[in-house]
């Protein structure tokens, strides 16, 4: 299959800073979208996948699943967009389409297994996908996304993961006018989940490590704001919500959200992958019928539904705009949680 060189930014190992790299992509077959990348967004994701935090990536890695850019050429077959248009792709790339889950427009449980924009099994080149921190993309229209006019392409980056992320078990666990919503984090995702959960109407608390954060998580939103490391405040909230969006992304200790969790609540795991560390205690969850669970991003057409709704109600995310040079210092300053709220790659910086 013919190929394009294009520039990107990636890692060669777990222990090595991210650099510029060369890298392929597909000719345009007759069902695919070609996108020139105008902005990535950096979802803590990448970091755990040039460092090998879950101990799978495949290196040359290149992160970048926040995709936003302008559609620069069409497949024969393709019928959603046309060169000019301004267009999205996320954390999915590709799926089997013919599943129990891709019929029921959940590819991202794809009982074959989803094709990651980055780090996937790149079916058409072999060896692995490359993400967005890269000048182009080549997409399989399905797995293109349609971006609300209205909004800012560079704000708009960060809902293709850190929003469908918090969105999708909003929505499963119908939130909404009522609901007493928890947000754990306020980095990228936890900031996004205020925001939708917000915007579907219901009263939100975050819950955070750092009392330097209050002020912007009200400005956000939050109704509330808890300060998860004070007993005191942790315990006058016990028994009261709802749902609770864990999007803490190293191992901690999930016992004093469930015990804030209403009868029936859950607390929905989206951060930490891995084993918990304390365990769960069982009998407050079974004393009140409470739930523990967690969730991956979301399907096309839920995410499709997610930028239509942030369209109606012009949500976006909070970012600071880097370059791609800048990469390896977002990363440090990622790790000391000083993000406010989404770094996103001006992609120029990497064309220059
Ligand atoms: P982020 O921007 O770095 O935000 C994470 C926030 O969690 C921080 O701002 C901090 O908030 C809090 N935090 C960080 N380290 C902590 C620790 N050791 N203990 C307690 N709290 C801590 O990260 P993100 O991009 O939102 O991603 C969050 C996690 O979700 C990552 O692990 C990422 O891989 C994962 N993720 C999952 C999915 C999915 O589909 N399930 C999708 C995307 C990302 P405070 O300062 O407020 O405490
Ligand atoms: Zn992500």
């Amino acid at each position: 299959m013919e190929t394009t060189n294009v520039k990107a930014y990636g890692a060669e190992s777990a222990t090595t800073p991210l650099k510029q790299l060369t890298i392929a992509r597909r000719e345009v077959l007759p069902t695919d979208v070609e996108i020139d990348i105008l902005f990535c967004g950096v979802c803590h994701s990448d970091l755990h996948t040039a460092k090998n935090d879950w101990g799978f990536t495949q290196y040359n890695a290149v992160p970048g699943h926040e995709i936003v850019g302008r559609v620069t050429s069409v497949g024969s077959q393709v019928t959603k967009f046309k060169v000019g248009d301004l267009a999205a792709v996320g954390c999915l790339v590709d799926s089997c389409r013919t599943c129990a889950s891709c019929k029921d427009e959940l590819e991202q449980y794809c009982l074959t297994g989803f094709t990651g924009t980055y780090g996937g099994a790149d079916k058409h080149l072999g060896g692995h996908t490359f993400g967005g921190y890269s000048e182009k993309i080549v997409v399989t229209e399905h797995f293109v996304l349609k971006v609300p006019e209205n909004l800012d392409p560079a704000a708009v980056a960060p809902l293709l993961c850190a929003g469908i992320t918090t969105w999708s078990p909003l929505k499963h666990w119908n939130v909404g006018p009522g609901s007493k919503v928890g947000v754990v984090g306020l980095g990228g995702l936890g900031h996004m989940a205020i925001k939708l959960a917000k915007g579907l109407g219901a009263e939100v608390t975050l819950f955070s490590r750092t009392p330097g954060k209050t002020d912007d998580a009200k400005a956000l939103g939050a109704d509330n704001v808890v300060i998860s490391t004070d007993e005191a405040q942790m315990k006058a909230v016990s028994g009261y919500f709802d749902v609770i969006i864990d999007t803490v992304p190293y191992v901690h200790d999930v016992n004093p959200y469930v015990a804030t969790l209403a009868i029936s609540g859950t607390v929905v795991l989206v951060g930490y992958l891995g084993p918990l560390d304390p365990m769960l205690q069982t009998v407050p969850m079974i004393m009140g019928r409470k739930s523990v669970a967690a969730s991956l991003i979301g399907g096309i057409a839920e995410t499709q539904q997610m930028l239509d709704f942030c369209g109606e109600h012009n949500i976006v995310s909070e970012i600071e705009v880097i370059n791609m040079q800048d990469i390896n210092e977002a990363y440090e300053r990622m790790l000391k949680s000083d993000v406010r709220y989404r770094f996103v790659i001006d992609m120029a910086s990497l064309k220059a």
